[in-house]
């Protein structure tokens, strides 16, 4: 496997990087930590001139909290995040999920934002981030835009981002008072082929608020309402409610035909793993309402 030649450039500023992937258009891509795009190049399934190398961009580096949302720079490393303080006191179960991405080479030099603008279908932080009711923040040129994270990706390997676009930050919202996360992943190989994130929230020990994200099955990240089914659900009723909405979402899902196993078995794993997630989700948000 041997590299192409390409011209590489090395942009200070977002404008400078989105003005330069404008310009060179179609024979331009951006890259930060290379994991997916230097691969791929690798395997001959993308073919580029030039790279606009984003690490040099202050921007797109750091964790700052707003007090009502943590701003995450794209360029942020895996392991950055899973070994922030910062993260970790914000929300512990974000810091555990990123702790679960790839494996240490991989983390320490791929990013969120990476991870997010290529858009492979089995990830893990584009399904944590649509339960956590995150969003992306965008920029071409002067033009900054917020897009919720459940209409980020549009499709295996596409986002909603335009020619010179840059996703420069995911804006982290703090959790609900009385709300708990639950995120569960299974892989079979390098990748998850099931991952469901669930949140749920309580008001007087009974659900008020619940969303269920299932990546890794679908083209794109699925984002189920659980309310429905759960509103009102407490310590009594919970387990059966949830097995009921699990069930649910494994009918709701459309598998691909990318991997070794059958979609009946993709369903089932919907369904056993959207139950853990909801149980794990509904355990902390009790611990946090005691
Ligand atoms: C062996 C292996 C195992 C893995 N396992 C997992 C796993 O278990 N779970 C999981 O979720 N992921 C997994 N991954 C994916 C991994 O998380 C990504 O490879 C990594 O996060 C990509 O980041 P990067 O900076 O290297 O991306 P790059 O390769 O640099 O870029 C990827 C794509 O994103 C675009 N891009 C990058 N930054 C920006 C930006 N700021 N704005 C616009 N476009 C941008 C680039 O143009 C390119 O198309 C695995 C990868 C490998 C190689």
């Amino acid at each position: 496997m041997k590299l192409p030649p390409f011209s590489v450039h090395r942009p200070e500023s977002v404008q400078e990087a989105s003005r330069l992937l404008a310009e060179l258009g179609d024979e331009a891509a951006a890259y930060c930590g290379g994991t997916e795009l230097l691969l791929a190049m690798k395997l001959g399934l993308a073919e580029y001139a030039h790279l606009v190398d984003l690490k040099r961009v202050a921007a797109l580096h750091g964790v700052t909290s707003s007090g009502t949302s943590l701003r995450i720079g794209a360029s942020t490393t895996h392991y950055e995040l899973e070994s922030s303080p910062q993260v970790r006191a914000w929300c512990p179960a974000f810091a555990a999920m990123t702790s679960e991405v790839a494996n240490i080479r991989v983390r320490s030099v791929g990013t969120l934002g990476g991870n997010l603008c290529f858009a492979d279908p089995h990830s893990d932080p584009a399904t944590f981030l649509i339960a956590a009711g995150a969003s992306m923040l965008c920029r071409k040129a002067a033009d900054t835009r917020r897009v919720p994270a459940a209409e980020f990706v549009t499709g295996p390997y596409q986002t909603v981002l335009e020619p010179g676009e840059l996703l420069v930050a995911v804006e982290l919202p703090a959790l609900p008072d009385q709300a708990g996360i639950g995120h569960v992943r299974m892989k079979l190989h390098e990748r998850p082929i099931v991952t469901v994130t669930a949140m749920v929230q309580l008001t007087g020990g009974a659900v008020s608020h619940a969303l269920l994200a299932i990546g890794s099955v679908n083209a794109v990240p699925l984002s189920a309402d659980a309310a429905a089914s759960l509103l009102g659900a407490g310590t009594g009723d919970f387990d059966a409610r949830a097995d009921a909405c699990a069930r649910q979402a494994a009918i709701a899902v459309r598998p691909l035909s990318d991997g070794d196993s059958s979609p009946e078995y993709l369903r089932h794993l919907v369904y056993v793993h959207s139950r853990r997630a909801l149980t794990e989700a509904f355990a902390a948000a009790r611990d946090a309402s005691s």
